[in-house]
């Protein structure tokens, strides 16, 4: 991630024709295919991919769609403080002092989550961050000098964790402002923001009359609609190898999805981690025992709405196999593939049909 902030400062956004149907001449397609990405929201490359008439037509859904991920990015950001706006870091700067007016996308997303608590075994709880910030400094030390990386103290985390109570997460939806009760408190949307902004981003392009093209957001996808040229009528995603992938790019793919409408979501133990003693310490941790768990390799969430998408991955990637899949079955629209630790897959049966290989499907 480091190294994807230095490059911010080089690059901004990138537009690029990928095909003009001029040249493939097999279609009678008057669209052409366009990708555009930048980098600086977060802490990701953004990718919007797609079929317009014209560059201009689609550079301007994309420059769109950029700002509204800059101002969420900002708005859900807990490391920064940016003037004139008041984001997650202010309310954790205003733990047990005062309540906070923010933005309506600020409380929503914050119900959203609250409501999303319940109904997934309480395993995704935003107001982590005491626990989350420990280990988020752990592994930038241990990034940093590999040679001295080490697992927090149990007893500091435990510590942590007694200033973690959802329900003092205040709301009031009228006066448009959110109170964490207690000193030390803190909230963390990782696990949520970036599929809510995408979903977000995703609704306001449409409603401004955009309806074919993907959003990626390091590998939070969404796709709208159906591919425009002329042969297609899914878009192909693909889910990256846990074994090849280098977190930004996979080399290969373990499976390609086909799909209209929907959104793909990934969380794996390779996107973000340390090393210690040669064991992988990846970035999600389970509210129980305080650390991260290995039942899985990845989890890819497909459903329609790309927030939920999120929210559902993470708790599906801390509950063990017999509850995790039992949580996607509970919940109409679900589906899910887990990669386990040996590397085989399970999956559910619709998510089976929309597979290259596991199913056979095609972009027909
Ligand atoms: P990404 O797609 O950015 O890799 P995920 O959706 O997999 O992220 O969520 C991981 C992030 O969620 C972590 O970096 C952390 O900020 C947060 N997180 C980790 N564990 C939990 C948890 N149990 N409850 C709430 N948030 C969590
Ligand atoms: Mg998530």
């Amino acid at each position: 991630m480091i190294f994807l902030k230095k490059l911010v400062a080089l690059v901004t956004a990138v537009l690029l024709l990928i095909t003009g149907c001029s040249a493939g001449a097999k279609t009678s397609s008057k669209y052409s295919k366009y990708t555009y990405e930048f980098l600086g929201a977060f802490d990701t490359m953004i990718q919007f991919m797609g079929y317009a008439e014209n560059e201009k037509q689609f550079e301007d859904m994309s420059r769109k769609g950029q700002t509204r991920f800059e101002e969420l990015h900002k708005l859900y950001d807990i490391y920064n403080t940016y003037e004139g706006i008041n984001n997650v870091k202010t309310i954790n700067d205003n733990a047990g002092i005062k309540p906070v007016e923010v933005k309506q996308e600020l409380i929503d997303v914050i119900l959203f989550s609250k409501d999303w608590y319940k109904k997934t075994g309480s395993k995704i709880n935003i107001a982590l961050g005491p626990v989350l910030s420990i280990w988020h400094d752990y592994r930038e030390k241990g990034k940093e000098n590999p040679a001295e990386a080490k697992l927090p103290d149990l007893e500091i985390l435990k510590r942590a964790a007694l200033k973690t109570d959802l329900d003092k997460v205040a709301i009031d939806t009228a006066k448009r402002t959110v109170f964490l009760s207690e000193a030390g408190m803190r909230l963390d949307l990782g696990a949520v923001a970036k599929g809510y902004a995408t979903e977000l981003v995703a609704k306001e392009l449409m409603k401004a009359g955009y309806t074919s093209f993907i959003i990626n957001s390091g590998g939070n996808v969404r796709v709208v609609g159906a591919p425009r040229d002329g042969t297609r009528s899914k878009w192909g995603i693909g889910i990256q190898d846990p074994n090849t992938s280098t977190g930004i790019h996979s080399d290969t793919n373990l499976e390609t999805v086909f799909m209209t409408d929907a959104s793909l979501v990934t969380s794996g133990d390779y996107q973000r981690y340390y090393e210690v003693n040669g064991q992988r310490i990846h970035h999600i941790i389970d509210p129980v025992t305080l650390m991260p768990p290995y039942y899985y390799r990845s989890v890819t969430i497909m459903t329609k709405d790309s927030g939920v998408a999120d929210f559902i991955d993470t708790a599906a990637f801390i509950l063990p196999y017999e509850q995790s899949r039992a949580l996607i079955e509970s919940i109409e629209g679900i589906d899910a593939l887990w990669v386990m630790p040996d590397g085989s897959i399970r999956v559910t049966d619709n998510m089976k049909k929309m597979l290259k290989n596991l199913g056979g499907a095609s972009s027909k």
